[in-house]
């Protein structure tokens, strides 16, 4: 479904990726993971079309979208969570989710508001709030909803997890389950790397700016050497149980 074939960006003489590579195949849950810094925004806004590469291609179902709007991209069926869910605080939740629905055609718009009213139900009752008023949890739905909105065939998400109480990161964690399960194609960054990764079908690490290891999830989520060499051991510690378990 998603080809990304050696792509290098830069912001002016930083050289964020050196030929990255990576897929995701349709009904697939993917992760990509790695240190700060690593690489993984800059890929992740590669795709989505808020930054261009210097060199290689993104290809979405078979079409090339390298270097396209990123408008347009989402009339092509892909969207993005960003990074600290970037929702208008200011406006209400409702307001939020139409605008995720920017592009759907109008006659569909109440439809897709009626279905994220009736997945979403800490959104419901939250409904004409002005979404500064959400928890961060709350918040991240609210961003997870309004990417939702059209309806889009890969959802590319950002860290979904960031700055989110140990109970949100879970209702996250679900909600991500639930997608999948509902056959969502989805490429995750994730900083909670050894859950995300037990969680995907597929992973991939990134560090400073190069795919370096790449499997099945539950395999490089057991790999402590991987972990350690490669992320520092950190992102592990954060929520597992530490390789060989309590002694
Ligand atoms: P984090 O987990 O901290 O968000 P990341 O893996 O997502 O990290 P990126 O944010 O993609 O990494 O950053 C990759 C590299 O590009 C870093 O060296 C970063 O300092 C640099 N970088 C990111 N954004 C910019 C920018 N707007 N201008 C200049 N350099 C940038």
């Amino acid at each position: 479904m998603l080809e990304v074939d050696g792509i290098t960006t830069r912001y002016g003489a930083i050289t964020a990726l050196h030929g990255a590579s990576l897929e995701v195949r349709a009904g697939e849950l993917v992760a990509l993971v790695g240190p700060n810094g690593a690489g993984k925004t800059t890929l992740l806004n590669t795709v989505a079309g808020l930054l261009s590469p210097a060199t290689g291609s993104v290809r979405f179902e078979g079409v090339d979208i390298t270097g396209s709007e990123p408008a347009d991209l989402v009339r092509a069926g892909l969207a993005l969570v960003p990074e600290h869910r970037r929702i208008f605080k200011d406006l209400t939740v409702e307001e939020n989710l139409k605008l995720g629905a920017a592009t759907v055609p109008k006659a569909e718009r109440k439809q897709r508001l009626d279905e994220a009213a009736e997945v979403f139900t800490v959104l419901r009752a939250k409904w004409n709030t002005s979404a500064g008023f959400l928890s961060g949890g709350e918040a991240q739905q609210l961003a997870v909803a309004r990417a939702l909105m059209s309806n889009p065939r890969l959802l590319l998400l950002d860290e979904p997890t960031l700055g989110l109480a140990p109970t949100m990161v879970d209702v996250v964690f679900h909600l991500l389950e639930d997608l999948r399960s509902q056959g969502r194609t989805m490429l995750v960054v994730e900083q909670n790397a050894t859950r995300a990764l037990q969680l995907a079908d597929r992973g991939y690490l990134l560090r400073t700016g190069n795919i370096v290891a790449s499997g099945a999830g539950a395999d490089l989520a057991a790999d402590a050497e991987l972990f350690d060499s490669f992320i520092g051991g950190h992102a592990a510690a954060t929520t597992d149980t530490p390789p060989g378990g309590a002694t």
